[in-house]
Formats: C-alpha cells, sequence, structure tokens
C-alpha cells in the first residue's frame, strides 16, 4: 500500500486498488485481469487496466496482485442477535427447535442489549465472511441499526412482525407502528434501510398482514417472509385455513416485487407461477435447511420461472455460521443433487446468487451487488495465492468450490475498508467476545 500520488497522474480520487482479476459481476460474465477500480467519494468511478491507472493520482492505492476482487457478498436473510444462541439447542426439527428451545430462551433474554451485542459479533463474523449488505429480522432492530451504523455495515432491517407480544412490542399493531416508526427515522440514511418483516404466516394473522401490505404499498418498502419452510407448515396452513399459504397471500394481495419469500422448500407448479407473475423474490438459505431437515429449495426451476433466487445464512443458531463462501458452494452443490444434474447451478450462477441477485432481491442493485461504474464501493479481495486454491485455472471456479472464507482478505463498504488483509479496521475484538461470553453465562443460568 502507498499514499504516495502516482507519478505522471492528473486526476486526484481517493482510492485505486490494482489486481490480479476483477470480477464483476455484471451480465457479460467476464472476469478482467490485472485491472484496477477507481473509486472516489465512495463510489466506482473507473475500471482501467493497471498499466493505465498512472492517470490517477491515488490518496491511497492498494495492490492486490494474486487476488480478484468482487462485490461484496449480500446476506439476503438472517437474525443476527441469534449468534448469541450458536449452539445452543442443535440437532432439532424446526418446530421443537422454536417451541421447546429459541422462543422461549428469547422470552427470558432479549432485549436491547442482547440485540446489539449479538448484532456487532455477528457483523464482526461476517466482514470476516465477506458480506458487505446484511439483511436482519429480529427483535430491537433500532440497536440492529446503532451496531451497524457504528461498524458501517451496509443493511437492511425488516422491523418484526408477530400476532404474540414479545419484549419489543405487544401487539402486532405495536411491532407495525415501531417498525414504520424506524423506516421514517433512517429514511436517508445511505447505509442502513428499513422494510417490515412478517415472521410467517403461521405467526402473522390476516388483519396485520393487511396492514403490512397497505404500508408497503405506500412507501415502496420490502416485505421479509420465512414462507414454505417445512412440509409441516404447508400441511397445517391447509388443514387450519382451506388453503397453501401462498394462495392466502396472494389473496390478501402481499405478492409484488417488493415480497421477498425467505426458504420455499416447498413449492408446486401452481405456486411457481403466482410467484413468477408477481414478480416476487426467493431467498433461499440451504444450510439452515439442511440443518433443520426443512427440505430442499428448487432453485433451478425457479429461476427457469424468471423468478430471482438470492442466498442467505439464515440465523446462526440454526447454520451455525454466517458464512457466505459455505453457502453459496453449499447452494450450487444441492442444487445438482436437486436436479440430478452437474451442470445445475454453475460457479458463476451460484455467486451471483450471493452478488447481483441478493441486491436484486432488496432492491438495491443499482448501488450495489456488481463492480459498475457509478455503483458504491462496496467490494470484497480474495487471496487466491494459497497453496489450497492452486493450480488457478479459473478464479470463479476457484472461490465457489475451493476458498474458504479465511481467504478473504479485504472488505470495503461505500469505498471505507473496514478490514485490510484480515485486520479488522474498526471493530474492537477482544471487547465483542468478551461482551459473547458474557451473554453466554447469563443465558446457560435462565434457560
Ligand atoms: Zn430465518
Amino acid at each position: 500500500m502507498s499514499i504516495k500520488p502516482l507519478s505522471g497522474s492528473n486526476i486526484v480520487v481517493d482510492l485505486v486498488i490494482s489486481a490480479g482479476f476483477i470480477i464483476t459481476m455484471e451480465s457479460s460474465g467476464s472476469v478482467l485481469t490485472n485491472h484496477s477500480v477507481v473509486i472516489d467519494q465512495g463510489r466506482i468511478i473507473d475500471i482501467l487496466p493497471n498499466d493505465a491507472a498512472n492517470k490517477y493520482a491515488a490518496k491511497q492505492h492498494v495492490h492486490r496482485p494474486e487476488h480478484a476482487i468482487l462485490p461484496g457478498f449480500v446476506n439476503a436473510h438472517g437474525h443476527s442477535a441469534m449468534t448469541l444462541f450458536r449452539g445452543l439447542a442443535d440437532d432439532l426439527a424446526l418446530m421443537d427447535w422454536l417451541n421447546h428451545h429459541i422462543w422461549p430462551a428469547e422470552q427470558r433474554c432479549v432485549d436491547s442489549g442482547f440485540t446489539m451485542h449479538g448484532t456487532e459479533l455477528a457483523i464482526m463474523e461476517m466482514i470476516r465472511s465477506g458480506t458487505t449488505t446484511f439483511c436482519d429480522q429480529y427483535f430491537f432492530p433500532e440497536s440492529a441499526a446503532k451496531a451497524a451504523e457504528k461498524n458501517f455495515l451496509r443493511c437492511r432491517l425488516n422491523t418484526p412482525v408477530l400476532d404474540f407480544p414479545s419484549a419489543w412490542a405487544q401487539s402486532a399493531d405495536e411491532y407495525i407502528d415501531k417498525g414504520l416508526a424506524l423506516y421514517e427515522q433512517y429514511q436517508s440514511h445511505p447505509l442502513i434501510s428499513v422494510a417490515l418483516g412478517p415472521h410467517a404466516p403461521y405467526t402473522v394473522s390476516d388483519k396485520p398482514l393487511i396492514k403490512i401490505r397497505d404500508a408497503s404499498e405506500k412507501h415502496h418498502i420490502g416485505i421479509h417472509m420465512h414462507l414454505n419452510e417445512t412440509a409441516h407448515e404447508v400441511k397445517e396452513a391447509v388443514r387450519l385455513t382451506g388453503m397453501r399459504p401462498i394462495e392466502r397471500l396472494h389473496q390478501l394481495g402481499l405478492l409484488s416485487e417488493r415480497f421477498q419469500a425467505v426458504h420455499m422448500t416447498q413449492i408446486s407448479d401452481a405456486e411457481i407461477t403466482r410467484l413468477s407473475e408477481s414478480g416476487s423474490q426467493v431467498i433461499h438459505c440451504p444450510e439452515s435447511n439442511l440443518k433443520l431437515a426443512s427440505g430442499l429449495c428448487p432453485v433451478h426451476r425457479l429461476q427457469e420461472a424468471g423468478i430471482n433466487v438470492a442466498l442467505g445464512t439464515d440465523g446462526a443458531a440454526s447454520n451455525n455460521d454466517l458464512n457466505m463462501v459455505s453457502e453459496l458452494r453449499t447452494a450450487s452443490l444441492i442444487a445438482k443433487l436437486v436436479d440430478h444434474d452437474a451442470t445445475a447451478l454453475p460457479a458463476y450462477e451460484a455467486l451471483k446468487l450471493a452478488t447481483i441477485n441478493g441486491a436484486t432481491a432488496l432492491g438495491i442493485d443499482d448501488e450495489v451487488g456488481s463492480v459498475t461504474i457509478g455503483k458504491s464501493a462496496d467490494l470484497i479481495s480474495i487471496d487466491l495465492s494459497a497453496p489450497e486454491l492452486q493450480p488457478l485455472y479459473n478464479p470463479v471456479s476457484q472461490i465457489v468450490f475451493s476458498a474458504g472464507r479465511e481467504n478473504i482478505s479485504d472488505s470495503w463498504v461505500a469505498g471505507k475498508q473496514l478490514m485490510n488483509q484480515r485486520q479488522l479496521s474498526f471493530m474492537d475484538e477482544g471487547e465483542i467476545i468478551n461482551n459473547a461470553k458474557l451473554w453466554q453465562q447469563k443465558i446457560a443460568n435462565i434457560t
């Protein structure tokens, strides 16, 4: 790294990153070799060959000759604060896990401090794993917003809505009102945005869903919801309402391009048509689905129907990590198994799920998701020089099928460097780990 302006240059810019490879994730699918990304005031203003980069006088010039630069990952679904429940209750089915372990623990433990410390732990892990945008859904989202703001990570907060009370709100109306107040508060924030996160069809009744639909239409904000996660959930919906959850949501008018359906392991051809016609988004969480034995999302079928599919880790209590590198590999591997077709979800398509498709699902693809002139400089650098990544025929293949999150060297959000060669720029690792240990003792004593 050098802060000395390059000789012979004339255009002063904040940052130039010169790399061995630039994986732009633009529709052409091209990988640029020996290119530089030029950044000023947080935005990408040029992409050009390394030997032409001296037309710019960089205040900072970062050289990553053995590395690939690519858009930071968009973790499109999670519950960050649940990192504090990581490993608390494993090897259980979804409803047993929720009813007998997670919901009782949440009733006893969750407050604003829990969300703050849990989200900070999650942010630390996510930066170290290449995530530059995370999409969250948890109680006390105002604390998650503060954690994201403090640590400069881009985030979408889907404020929770449930029919039953929690420490955060007493009624569905109160959940929605608090969510909309937070939306107003962060409406013009450069990194933080707020949408509504009704938990699931089986925990939110029609009246609040209609209110959520109206708020989404009025403010043009997203609706983020767990949907068709298990066969049991769909069967129960048919028993209680006479219809499958997607038909109910369709009749209530919730499905649109702003609707994000998380999981979708159970899906009929008619439901694929409903989602496709409405422009709804699907967020695939393969490792959580595997761990809870929920089922397998038919990614390839959804994509063939023109549905945008993004990728999320889900919470660390059901994964148990927030590692988008392993998540995109898992997505590719199980897509092949689901289709009995080794050509299903190839490496580049898997990487799209974790980058541009995530940005599209959240409606922020004009801002992030690809290395494109004009977009925010939300970038990561992956070191491809490690022995386990040799020889290097194809950097995309290497990232998806061979790399680990430990190979991610650097991270920038809006041009601000959050990690420099594995060193976090702003986070106090010792303090965050210590807070997690204190919560572990407290949770162990009261659960
Ligand atoms: Zn979830």
